[in-house]
């Protein structure tokens, strides 16, 4: 029997998932805990990210891939951040020649949206295979494509005997899911149902597949590598930088892991399912709790443990005089965090090695593996300030104000505009995961807090769009519960 899970987070059945909550740490936890938080929706809402934006970054470096987006053009509009991410990555990695990811777009418009836009699919796909001769063409829905009811299944089934490269439809339309991380569950569950089905394993002892989202940089792939490798493991790290063979290896690993918990945590159990390849589902490895948990876990389903107990005590004692000198910079400062599930989570732990307080975190999703992360900074911060929200900077900026807090940790956009020291804890040249990343990270936010001159400089020049009485209101007046 196939696992039948739909790609939608929302319809999980096994956890109850919040997108529209705010308010005391001690709070929410004990009102999930008793399952008596209510449903609630935001009656205003600024933009935030779509899935087909996190399908599409999934899949984007994947060597011999054509992407197509069976889109209008703005909904690729952000793509050219993963763009360049990639060209960079490329650097990193010594590449001689750097090379854009291969992207086509449909471009539908009006006139698709009432005659159907098959017939530019189609012809998509043909120049795709006659342009770039890949191994592997993924093509992504969206929402018109969605609404105007295109049958990209049929229309794959129908162009595959006449092109070599294996089509892979993509069914991520932006309005499925307001959990972003529903568009890596079907960039996945198109793998598991196109590339890796029927596959017949051959089991190679100590191979791990690592896998890993694009933010994800060189740096932090050699570090977590490394850890992989001391305990004998070799790592199969994709689907960033990875390539048709790659893909195909999956079934062929021991055990499988993650470096970010709301990437291919679904994955995982359909490769467990389909291949019986055990899993570990934990934390982004970001500080030393997170590190410690997340090494411990693959460490258990490999039979790795005493190695793994003994390299997390040499790794304590040799940072541990470096946490100390960055502790006399850091103690005590307070901070406001806003990032993504794992990082966001992984941040707030990260700031307890330092012996900083935290005041509040924005994250999108509320959750069972939210709760996890939440009862445990609610022993070490005590009561903090909760919004989940995905993005949202007109929230975000009228609660920093509130707050004020020594440092904000997260994309500094808006906030910097406040005067306040900014930094983030994703670096694409040094680690900032493992116990390297640990040291790196708590001197870089020193650095940001003993130079706070340039977010001083913007909050005299550079102005934020709303009106002072917006600070006055309550931050979250658009939070309404659903009767
Ligand atoms: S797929 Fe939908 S939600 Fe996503 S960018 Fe396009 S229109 Fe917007």
């Amino acid at each position: 029997m196939p696992r039948t899970y739909s790609g939608i987070r929302e319809q999980r059945e096994y956890t109850d998932t919040y997108l529209d909550l705010a308010g005391s740490s001690l709070q929410i936890e004990q009102d999930f805990k008793k399952k008596c938080i209510k449903n609630a929706d935001r009656t205003f809402s600024q933009s935030y990210q779509c899935q087909e934006l996190n399908s599409i970054s999934a899949l984007l470096s994947v060597n011999d891939a054509v992407l197509i987006a069976h889109a209008p053009q703005g909904c690729v509009g952000c793509i050219t951040m993963g763009a360049d991410m990639y060209r960079v990555a490329q650097i990193h990695r010594g590449a001689e020649k750097i090379t854009s990811p291969k992207i086509l777009i449909t471009n539908l418009d009006q006139s698709d949206v009432i005659m159907g836009g098959e017939g530019k699919l189609r012809e998509s796909i043909r120049l795709a295979s006659e342009r770039y001769k890949p191994k592997l063409i993924f093509v992504f829905t969206s929402c018109a494509s969605g609404i105007i009811g295109d049958d990209v299944d049929a229309i794959v089934r129908e162009a595959q005997p006449d092109t070599e490269a294996l089509i892979v439809p993509v069914h991520c339309d932006g309005f499925r899911s307001k959990i972003c991380a529903s568009g890596y569950d079907a960039a996945f569950i198109a793998i598991s149902k196109f590339v890796l089905k029927g596959a017949v394993p051959k089991k190679e002892k100590g191979l791990i597949n690592l896998f890993a989202p694009m933010t994800v940089s060189f740096a932090d792939q050699l570090e977590i590598e490394k850890l992989l490798r001391r305990i004998g493991l070799k790592s199969n790290f994709l689907p960033f930088f990875s390539d048709y063979d790659k893909v195909l290896n999956i079934p062929n690993a021991e055990a499988s892991t993650s470096i970010c918990k709301v990437f291919a945590d679904e994955f995982m159990k359909d490769i467990e399912h389909d291949f019986g390849i055990p899993y570990a589902h934990t934390v982004m490895p970001v500080g030393i709790r997170n590190t410690d948990k997340w090494y411990r876990a693959i460490a258990e389903i490999t039979g790795k443990g005493d190695e793994v107990e003994e390299i997390i005590a040499t790794e304590h004692a040799r940072i541990q005089p470096e946490l100390d000198k960055i502790k006399l910079k850091l103690q005590g400062k307070s901070v406001f965090i806003c990032g993504g599930t794992g990082r966001s989570f992984a941040a707030a732990t990260l700031i307890d090695d330092f012996g900083m307080k935290l005041l509040g975190i924005e994250t999108p999703v509320y959750d069972l593996d939210a709760q996890d992360d939440i009862a445990f900074l609610n022993d070490i911060h005590g009561d903090y300030l909760i919004d989940v929200a995905n993005m949202l900077p007109f929230e975000q900026v009228n609660i920093v104000n509130k707050l004020k807090p020594d440092v904000f940790i997260g994309v500094p956009s808006w906030s910097s505009r406040f005067g306040i020291p900014t930094t983030h804890i994703l670096d694409p040249k040094r680690p900032t995961m493992g116990y390297d990343g640990i040291v790196w990270l708590g001197n870089k936010i020193a650095a940001q807090i003993e130079n706070p001159g340039f977010n001083k400089k913007l909050s005299k020049y550079a102005r934020l769009p709303y009106r002072e009485s917006w600070y006055d209101e309550d931050p979250f007046k658009f939070i309404k519960e659903v009767i």
